[in-house]
């Protein structure tokens, strides 16, 4: 069957924004933007495509989205609430095929090819999914269909919001023909550089160049833009979005200068970041960290991991270390992060060979399993308790200030 598109490829349009509007009607139809109020600092997580038509952007400085639109409806978002709407979301997700995977918390790629069998029309299991998110979360989506998991994403993203757009195997190597490069995931701003410098501008363009050329010139990832650019969901099948880092950053409110209270920060990102690594089974073997002063001087240090760790104690005293020799200036501090990269996969069975690492390894491991029962505050820190009385205690954690991009 020529026709056959078993992917589905669902995400919902601005969704910190929207959620905010299904939960109050009276925001429908204004610039609704998340991310912080109009008088504080930081950027737009989400707009609304009220606020979007006007301008604004995801990452929009909050002072210049007030400039464009003065009467926009600022807000400062809550992650919980998005969990809940997010979890809904996969609920319906689930019903259709437990086939699925996550992308984040509102996007995920389903494999239609069971319900297809049965139900024949993937026009209709596309509307009827619209309809029913519509319906019971009052959130619209984007949909794309297509053979691969890579061009239902890019198809997604073709039309929105509440879009669908189907692609056959028949018709995909049209709509790719003409595709800009930068919609092909894979494609950041530097890659697109250096392929526009060598005269590609578009996705047809891109596949007929020879894969050892882009081999040889991007290395890995140039092998897999390579199939990317030709609908094919490439080597690296399911992984089309590999994890090389995991950031956890946050801004403050107000500039700190207490040394103590930034550690008690850092600790709690690296804390976050730590556990992150550890629900993708990588130990990380270079950590960064960054603070930006409140006169925007950026100051960035980077330490290697030996061995390679995902504990945030073993990680906590280099941070520090960093951190103090970093810290000189008698300015207060805007923003803070970590950013644990280098990262390795490891084998539960590899630590046996170090008693240390094996006792650490199942103490982790209890640990995260507890959090992820009985909630975050079930156990906590020393190293954390300043945080206490500064932040709202959320389900999963502290409610920094930007939903989303400080997680
Ligand atoms: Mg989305």
């Amino acid at each position: 069957m020529a026709n056959l598109a078993p992917f589905l490829y669902i995400d919902v349009d601005a969704f910190f924004a929207s959620v905010e509007q299904s939960i109050n009607p009276a925001l429908a139809g204004l610039p609704v933007m998340v991310g912080g109020l109009k008088h504080e600092r930081g950027v737009v997580a989400c707009p609304s495509y009220e606020a979007r038509a006007r301008g604004v952007r995801t990452g929009t400085p909050l002072y210049e989205a007030a400039r464009l639109i003065p009467s926009g409806i600022f807000l400062r978002g809550d992650f919980n609430r998005y969990q809940d709407f997010s979890e809904r979301f996969y609920g319906i997700l689930y019903s259709c095929t437990p086939d699925l995977n996550k992308v984040s918390q509102d996007e995920a790629c389903l494999d239609i090819g069971g319900v297809l069998r049965h139900f024949g029309d993937a026009r209709r299991v596309a509307i009827q999914l619209q309809q029913r998110i519509l319906r019971e979360l009052s959130l619209s989506t984007s949909i794309g269909i297509a053979p691969s998991r890579v061009a239902a994403k890019i198809a997604s993203e073709h039309r929105k919001p509440l879009g669908l757009t189907i692609l056959t195997s028949e018709t995909l190597p049209a709509f790719l023909a003409g595709l800009p490069i930068r919609k092909i995931p894979g494609i950041g701003p530097v890659t697109e550089r250096i392929l526009l410098e060598m005269g590609i501008k578009t996705a047809g363009q891109l596949a007929s160049v020879p894969k050892h050329y882009l081999k040889t010139i991007l290395g890995i990832n140039g092998l897999k833009i390579a199939a990317y650019s030709r609908g094919e969901d490439g080597p690296l099948l399911r992984d089309y979005r590999v994890t090389r880092s995991v950031n956890r950053e946050t801004g403050f409110a107000d500039d700190i200068t207490d040394r103590k209270l930034l550690l008690s920060h850092y600790f709690y990102l690296l804390e976050r970041a730590t556990r992150k690594l550890r629900s993708l089974h990588k130990r990380a073997g270079t950590v960064r960290i960054k603070f930006r002063y409140a006169d925007f001087q950026a100051v960035e240090g980077v330490g290697r991991i030996c061995p390679a760790s995902n504990d945030e104690n073993d990680i906590f005293p280099m941070v520090e270390r960093m951190f103090n020799r970093l810290f000189t200036r008698r300015v207060g501090i805007r923003l803070a992060g970590v950013i644990l990269a280098g990262l390795r996969d490891y084998r539960d069975n590899e630590s046996f060979l170090n008693d240390r690492i094996e006792k650490n390894r199942r103490l982790l491991k209890g640990l995260d399993h507890v959090r992820a029962t009985q909630g975050f505050f079930s156990l906590m820190t020393g190293r954390t308790w300043s945080l206490d009385s500064r932040y709202k205690r959320g389900d999963t954690g502290y409610e920094l200030r930007t939903p989303g991009l400080s997680q």
